[in-house]
Formats: structure tokens, sequence, C-alpha cells
């Protein structure tokens, strides 16, 4: 099997599992009972959350640990928005984000509040001119997502928290698909709320935070006892959250290296692919972009049929997000970027880890190559398209 879809999930780290182990065996104590067991399990959340800190230069207290991304978008975007004290009640965004925040946004439409969706220029960035003009007296926040799941463009988070912090409004990121991935810092972004989620580097699913900068009143969504500082009831994911710190530490100590494996692996998949492989576009910019992320549209194909043609050969990949699957809809995203529906419809997303070979990225372009010739061969657009370049003198490779 050749694992292709890291931004759908990643394997847990041989680390993380053997740390998280014991608390689920012998260590099995509830943080917030008083004896000596329970005084593991404790301190074993305290470690992970300077280990998850560490990663974006935030304070311990920062951190509050959640089930994952998707609770920490849909708390930040609640909490901030449904406070009575909120500064106004709209809401500024963009297309692209994940459905977590997209769809939280359609909520808080229902309740009244205001949603301005950004669009994104060819290359799947905000405006920053567009931002600034929908700014308005009664805004309140701003959810930009650190880097997009399914074109890996990473959006300017500097410029969008210097912008935020001029108009004095709560800026929040969802930076799943980028924490541990890129360097990030809460505080020279002036971000004051973040997600994460430990399944997308190489921790285990259901745990994830949100970074709440100190000082900003949030109330809770999950209420009950008097866990993470009264913010987020419910007894903790103890091996969840050991899983999550040592991913993080792990992540944060060979971000460069890691960084560096997978671009040489990614960009020479990239190539190749658009040297050997004819009407086949990259979506999203090439420059801007999370470093093991790649998504092709390959013109006259299908992306759900070369998906699962490739599954048969054993390559995991996507088309476009997971979160789409089984839904009739070109993605979002894709339509967002301004591609016409047939190209949409015809991606492939391909997210790699530093595990990957280049023996893997071998394999994988003969299969794609091997399966688009095929899926072309029974295309009638195809056909009718060879015959009208061959009319003009042009032939078909
Ligand atoms: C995966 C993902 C999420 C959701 O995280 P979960 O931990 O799976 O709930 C949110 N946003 C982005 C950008 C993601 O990639």
């Amino acid at each position: 099997m050749i694992y292709l879809d890291n931004a759908a999930t990643t394997q847990v780290s041989e680390k993380a599992v053997r740390a998280m182990l014991p608390y689920m065996n012998c260590k099995y104590g509830n943080p917030s009972s008083i004896y000596e067991l329970a005084e593991h399990s404790k301190h074993a959340i305290e470690h992970a959350r300077k280990q998850v800190a560490q990663v974006i230069g935030a304070k311990e207290k920062e951190i509050y640990f959640t089930s994952g991304g998707s609770e920490s978008d849909n708390w930040a975007l609640m909490a901030v928005m449904l406070d009575p004290k909120a500064k106004g009640r709209h809401l500024i965004t963009s297309k692209i984000e994940h459905p977590a925040i997209l769809k939280t946004c359609s909520y808080l439409e229902e309740r009244g509040i205001d949603v301005t969706y950004l669009d994104i220029d060819e290359q799947g960035f905000i405006r920053l001119e567009q931002l600034e003009r929908a700014i308005r007296p009664d805004t309140a926040c701003i959810s930009i997502m650190t880097a997009n799941n399914e074109i890996g463009t990473i959006q300017p988070i500097y410029e969008i928290g210097q912008i935020a912090k001029r108009h004095k409004l709560i800026f929040h990121t969802d930076a799943v698909q980028a924490f541990g991935h890129i360097p990030i810092s809460v505080k020279e972004c002036n971000i004051h709320l973040l997600s994460a989620s430990a399944h997308k580097l190489h921790g285990p699913k259901g745990v994830g935070c949100l970074y709440v900068q100190e000082g900003l009143e949030l109330s809770p969504l999950i209420r009950g006892g008097g866990q993470e500082s009264e913010k987020r009831a419910g007894t903790e994911n103890v091996p969840g959250i050991v899983g999550f710190g040592v991913a993080a530490e792990e992540a944060r100590k060979h971000m460069f290296e890691n960084s560096r494996a997978t671009m040489r692996l990614r960009n020479y998949l990239m190539k190749r692919i658009l040297w050997e492989i004819p009407y086949v576009r990259i979506n999203g910019s090439t420059k801007m972009r999370l470093p093991n992320n790649v998504n092709f549209s390959f013109q006259f194909i299908n992306g759900e049929s070369l998906l699962i043609l490739l599954d048969s050969e054993g390559i995991c990949a996507s088309a476009a997000s997971a979160c789409h699957t089984g839904s009739a809809k070109p993605s979002h995203v894709l339509m967002a970027l301004g591609l016409p529906e047939e190209l949409a419809y015809a991606s492939l997303r391909l997210t790699l880890s530093a595990d990957n070979t280049k023996e893997e990225m071998d394999m994988a372009i003969e299969r794609i190559k091997e399966n688009v010739e095929k899926l072309r061969e029974m295309s009638p657009d195809f056909a009718d398209f060879s015959c009208e370049q061959g009319k003009n003198g042009l032939s078909y490779k």
C-alpha cells in the first residue's frame, strides 16, 4: 500500500503509541481524583500541554484540549459571535474554509449573525484589500485558515493578524493542516484563537486543542465538570492528550528536516506528472503551499474514477477532500479558485509524509499515468478533442 492521503489523517507515530499505552492500562486514574494514580494522569496532561504550547510559542495556560479540530472551530466561532459582549454581530471568513467553519457560520447566520465570505484569487489566496474593505463597525471577528486542506495554500496570516490588530478584531485561525508542519508564532501573528488537531500530525484521532490568548474571555462550548480551567468539561482523553503531546514535540523538533524531505518528494512527483502527462494543471499556488500537498486536475477524466482505480492498485489518495466524498457536488475550494466544473471534478489530491519514499513516488506516478490514460481512452470528450487536434495537425503525445 502507498499512503498519499496525509491531509485526511496520518499514521500515529511509534513514539506516540508507546507513550499512550500506559494511560490505557496501568495509569488509568481520573485526573480529577486525589490519589496518586490520578496524579500520574494529571501530570501527563500538564506535560502534554507544554509540548503542544511550544509548537506555536504559546503559554501552557493558553492551551485547552478538545476532541479535535472540528470542536475547536465550533467552539471558537460560537463563543466569540454569540457572546453578548461581542463588538458586533458581523464575522469575516473565506469561501475555502473547512466545513467545521463553514457549517458553523451557517448555523450562526440562522441566529442573526452576518457573515462575509471572502473570495480567493486564482492562486488560492484571500485578498487583503478585500478583507480590509469588508470590515465594518460591527465586525467582531476574522476567521481565516492558516493552510487549506485541499490545495495546501498558506494564507498571509501575519498580515491578517496586523489588520485584526489595527481594527481591534478577534483573529481566529484554523491551523489544523499547518500546526506542526510549518512554523507559526501566535504572538507575532497576533492570533487570538487557533485550532489544531492531533491526527493530522501523527498523533491519535479524537483529540486536539484550541489556543486561547491569555485575557480573552471565552465561554465554554461543553458545560459540566471543571476540567480545562472550567472551559471544557468532560473527563480528559488522557491517552489521546499524551499522544498529541508527543506527536507535537516530534513535529516541532523535526519540522525542518521533515518539510525538506516531503517537499523534495512532492516536487519530484509534481514535476514528473506535469512533464509526463498532458492536459494536467496544478490547483493553487506552487509557492506558498504546504510542503506535503499537491492537487492536480487531469482534463477529461473524473477524479472519483481515478481514485477507485488507484485504490484497486493499493494507492490511497483523495479527490479534493475527504469531506466531499459521497457528495455529488464539486469541491467548494476548487470552485472558489474559478475552475470550470469539469476540472473541479477531475481533481486528485496527494498529501505526503516524511515516511514516504522515492520508490513509492515512482510507483504512484506510473499508476497515475496508466490510469489517466485508461480513463481518457474511455472519455467521449477526449475522443472529440483528440480528433479536433488531429485535424489541426497536432497529435496527442
Ligand atoms: C481535518 C481538519 C479539520 C477537522 O479536524 P478533526 O480533528 O478531524 O475534527 C478542521 N480543519 C481543517 C483545515 C482540517 O484539515
